[in-house]
């Protein structure tokens, strides 16, 4: 968001992502609805949506449309974002699509195209449609000598450069044939780009963007993997309403299937000229023109096989694999299932039907398992075939210093966490490691030349060293740096609260006292934490000597203080929480005292169940405070009561 340059009106890139992650407008003031409407929409627009476009049209604009059914915001053509270039008037005009989700709101449509039909004298039976699938590309318009954004439907940037590039039409089309959309394949996406592109859309916005040209990009042109597809030649169904309307469902179905890009629904249009003149258009839409969205949140499929993957942890991870599904427009094929304990006692195996949810992820999460079969259980790590051991519900390979997937992907990670270069996912990093390379240092210190000796071409070469370079003298904020580790326990979040009190110089000297008394972290965690820092620190202090650019998160306070520290406790009755005494000894862990018998200096007497009679009557007698365990649980998880 602040790399955009998009104007947030006054909506922090925090509130932004509290909002989306939310996914509900009810309790949004109308500004901040409207602020966000326009952020997720110029994100989007732009390749790095907030959200998918199922939640901004249904949870977002159906919150507006509710309130405001007249508010201009809708009836706007949504603009994409400006990639340079001065705006020039459009040969034509693009403006954006009426939307419906009903076959009732598709029946009042074509009865509205019958009522025009008949103002012209023409018979309704004789009318023919079109039925073709919605393309979810970026929009543009080609008039053979110019191909033009649509910018706000009717001014858009020149971004003819594309074709220079050697961007080709779909199936070998002519240039000149007006409206269509920049796409990119489904399958080469998944492929060749899933490592390097969050989303198809964030790869549409690279092959247009002013500056040159990444390798992939190049690459995916050339094997004629993005194209502009013009909507005159999408394969289509044509015909009568009423064939139409007979199995809507299944040519709904077929045209959604029809194209291996992704897809938002489909597009209905009145086909006579001569009708569609008579009709014209709004401001926003043609009047003759429908797209049918299809808000389909889960798929019902059956399993082909599951297939183990070694995570950097060395937990090992279910992914099942299907046939081909459209959910929310995108083509999967896998899902992840929790762990291997759910594959197990749920029977997610070869023939299982399952039933897959929706979410932001690449991946999809399996919902339910609607009919077992008999799970695959491995045996040894897919990795390096080392025997695997059950910890808790999950599956993992022990041989954490020598396992190939182990290595390649806490590699991966550094790079991806730190998000400050391109190149260096899976599959490269896989090139390295069967080429010698274990650790991040020792790729920093590779060259264009090194690259070029493991068998990368020369240009990709060049570009991995560029790479490796921005990573260092591009800003990078010190939590994330530190969470680019991948020390267990701490993630992103994690990192950054701790280095709001700590700065990075002393993180490794900290006692789990310290860390304890940052929000977040239980004892449990502070443990874990410190322990992995340890174990992480001569790596991190040779990387850091690398030179990174890295910046310090301002220190906010002092960390505060534990509600414990300093108070005395006496503990009495049953916990269900654990044993006293191990619930003293947390306490302790926080600066407290625990001590046996109630006295005038006693700040708390934590009564369970079965409470002793005589040390309730003693804190009644002094006036010391007597709390429940729950109340106990709390302060322990550093609130105040
Ligand atoms: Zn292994």
């Amino acid at each position: 968001m602040r790399q955009s340059g998009v104007d947030a009106g006054r909506l922090s890139p925090e509130r932004a992502c509290h909002i989306a992650a939310a996914r509900s407008a009810e309790t949004l003031s109308e500004q901040e609805l409207l602020d966000f409407l326009t952020v997720a929409n110029a994100l989007y627009r732009g390749g790095a949506p907030v959200i998918d476009d199922a939640d901004y049209d249904f949870i977002y604009l159906a919150a507006l449309r509710a309130r405001h059914p007249e508010h201009p915001f809708l009836h706007m053509v949504e603009p994409e974002p400006e990639f340079a270039g001065k705006a020039v008037e459009l040969p034509a005009p693009m403006l954006s699509t009426e939307k419906a989700y009903s076959l009732e709101e598709v029946e009042r449509w074509l009865a509205r195209v019958e009522k025009a039909a008949a103002e012209l004298g023409l018979d309704p039976a004789d009318l023919n449609y079109r039925l073709t699938p919605k393309l979810d590309g970026y929009a543009a318009y080609d008039d053979g000598q110019v191909l033009y954004t649509r910018g706000d439907g009717r001014r858009g940037a020149d971004i003819s450069r594309v074709f220079a590039r050697g961007l080709q039409v779909a199936n070998g089309g002519e240039r000149g044939q007006g409206p269509g959309e920049i796409v990119v394949s489904r399958a080469y996406f998944d492929a060749h780009l899933a490592e390097f592109f969050d989303n198809p859309r964030n790869f549409q916005a690279s092959v247009i963007k002013e500056k040159e040209l990444d390798v992939y990009a190049e690459q995916a042109i050339a094997a004629g993997a993005a194209v502009f597809y013009p909507f005159s030649v999408l394969p289509a169904w044509e015909g009568g309403k009423d064939e139409l309307l007979r199995d809507f469902e299944q040519r709904v179905q077929a045209a959604w299937q029809s194209v291996d890009y992704d897809v938002d629904g489909v597009v209905l249009e009145a086909t006579d000229p001569e009708l569609k003149q008579y009709m014209g258009a709004t401001r926003h839409h043609h009047r003759w023109q429908l797209a049918f969205k299809i808000n389909q949140e889960s798929a019902e499929v059956t399993v082909v096989r599951v297939v183990p993957q070694t995570s950097r942890s060395g937990r090992v991870t279910p992914v099942a694999e299907f046939e081909p599904v459209r959910l929310s427009g995108a083509l999967l094929s896998r899902a992840t299932a929790h762990h291997y304990r759910m594959v197990q006692d749920k029977g997610i195996g070869p023939g299982a039907v399952i039933s897959l949810a929706r979410s932001g992820e690449v991946i999809p999460k399996i919902e339910a398992v609607l009919s077992p079969a008999e799970a695959e259980i491995p045996e040894h790590c897919p990795s390096c075939e080392h025997v695997l051991a059950w910890d808790g519900d999950y599956l993992v390979c022990p041989n954490n210093l020598s396992c190939p997937a182990q290595i390649s992907n806490s590699m991966a990670h550094f790079f991806k966490v730190l998000a400050n270069n391109d190149g260096f996912g899976g599959k490269t990093i896989d090139k390295l490691y069967q080429h010698g390379l274990r650790g991040v240092e020792d790729i920093y210190a590779l060259r264009a030349a090194d690259f070029e000796g493991m068998g990368f071409g020369p240009k990709q070469s060049q570009n991995l060293e560029a790479q490796l370079l921005r990573s260092r003298q591009e800003a990078v904020e010190d939590s994330r740096f530190l969470a680019a580790f991948g020390v267990f326990r701490l993630g992103l979040g994690n990192c950054e609260r701790l280095l709001q009190y700590y700065p990075l110089a002393e993180i490794f000297d900290l006692t789990e006292e310290d860390i304890c008394r940052v929000e977040g972290f239980a004892e449990k965690t502070a443990a874990v934490a410190r322990a992995g820092l340890a174990a992480i620190r001569p790596m991190f202090e040779r990387l850091l000597a690398l030179g990174f650019n890295v910046q310090a998160t301002p220190i906010a306070a002092a960390p505060p203080d534990h509600p414990l520290q300093g108070k005395t406790l006496v503990l009495t009755g049953t916990m269900q929480a654990g044993g006293r005494e191990a619930l003293a000894k947390q306490a302790k862990a926080r600066g407290a005292k625990v001590g046996a018998a109630v006295s005038a200096k006693t700040d708390y007497l934590v009564a369970g169940e079965d409470a002793g009679a005589a040390k309730l009557s003693a804190a009644e007698a002094k006036g010391v405070r007597v709390i429940d365990e729950a109340e106990f649980l709390r302060l322990l998880a550093g609130e105040t009561l």
